[in-house]
């Protein structure tokens, strides 16, 4: 027969003994719940048995955990955690970008998810896209310019502060935190890829209080560079880069090197990154630099689509 009292004390027991553990988790830190950073107070759990209200989480040291929904709150990183990883990269990859000239019709949609994500202004670019013509008996075409992430970097070769670096992962990227705007970078970059922050930047003030993400380059900073960032903080969800996604043309092809595998942002298929080059001509900027960009480039041949025709949806883009 059941002791009811005995039944009470066994009940209190456990719920103490899964308050201290909830506690330590929330000394120990971080945790992630289905892809998002989160942390567990752990100071007012409240039993339930209601498992709908409940959620789980992976802990640091990757024991999955049941808690209380209304009890998980963004994991705020550190900026010495977020200087880490953004200094590590993601491990076994090798991020290449391939461009297709001939799909650009200068819809700008990728300039334009690329300036919101980093806070800039109309006027300021991590990429644009180029009015180019070989010849004057040859048509003009458009040509979308990022930071060519280049294996063999002079802008990181001049800092003198180390603020700029190459990542195994094949990213180039600059802690601002660091930076001391000496535009050394600037003048070294042969693609013009860097531009500095003359001036307080557009998000400034809404962006007071937020931990720096070297990955994201936000909050920008008065008095230091910025640059095309491959979206090194979406590489980490496993989502394509802001430009690649945004643009509706099929424009931009984007994957991993080691794997041999790059995706189309718009068409979502999936091919050989050396099948492409070959198969297409693909070519880098200026190669004979010996400067090894990781974004190359496809022909601006056979367009289905005269220069400056930029699509039904996308006119009013282009003005
Ligand atoms: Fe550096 Fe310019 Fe190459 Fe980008 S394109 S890695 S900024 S040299």
């Amino acid at each position: 027969m059941k002791d009811p009292e005995k039944d009470d004390n066994l009940d209190r027991e456990l719920e103490s003994s899964r308050r201290d553990f909830l506690k330590k988790l929330s000394i120990a830190g971080a945790a992630t719940v289905a892809g998002a950073a989160a942390i567990y107070t752990g100071y007012h759990y409240e039993k339930t048995k209601e498992s709908a209200n409940m959620i789980r989480v992976l802990t640091e040291d990757n024991r999955l955990v049941e808690i209380p929904k209304d009890q998980v709150k963004e994991y705020a990183s550190s900026l010495t955690v977020l200087q880490t990883r953004g200094r590590e990269g993601i491990p076994g990859k090798r991020w290449v970008m391939v461009i297709d000239l001939s799909k650009c019709r200068n819809a700008r949609k990728c300039v334009e998810a690329c300036q919101g994500a980093h806070h800039l202004r109309p006027y300021e670019y991590h990429i644009n896209t180029l009015v180019m013509q070989e010849s004057v008996n040859t048509p003009k075409y458009f040509m979308p310019k990022p930071c060519q992430h280049c294996d063999n970097p002079p802008c990181v070769s001049v800092c003198p502060v180390d603020a700029t670096y190459k990542r195994p992962d094949g990213i180039v990227l600059i802690d601002n935190e660091r930076c001391i705007g000496c535009r050394f970078c600037m003048a070294a970059c042969p693609y013009s890829a860097r531009m500095f922050h003359w001036q307080e930047p557009k998000d400034a003030e809404a962006d007071k209080g937020k931990v720096y993400d070297i990955e994201l380059n936000v909050p920008q900073k008065k008095g230091t560079i910025s640059k095309c960032l491959f979206s090194a903080d979406r590489l980490r969800e496993n989502i394509l880069p802001y430009c690649v996604s945004a643009c509706p043309n099929g424009v931009y092809w984007f994957g991993d090197e080691n794997e041999d595998a790059v995706t189309n942002g718009t068409t979502k298929e999936t091919v050989s990154f050396k099948e492409l080059l070959k198969k297409n001509s693909g070519y880098t900027l200026l190669a004979e630099l010996g400067t090894k960009p990781r974004v190359y480039y496809l022909p601006a041949k056979n367009r289905l689509f005269e220069f400056g025709d930029t699509g039904e949806d996308n006119k009013e883009a282009t003005t």
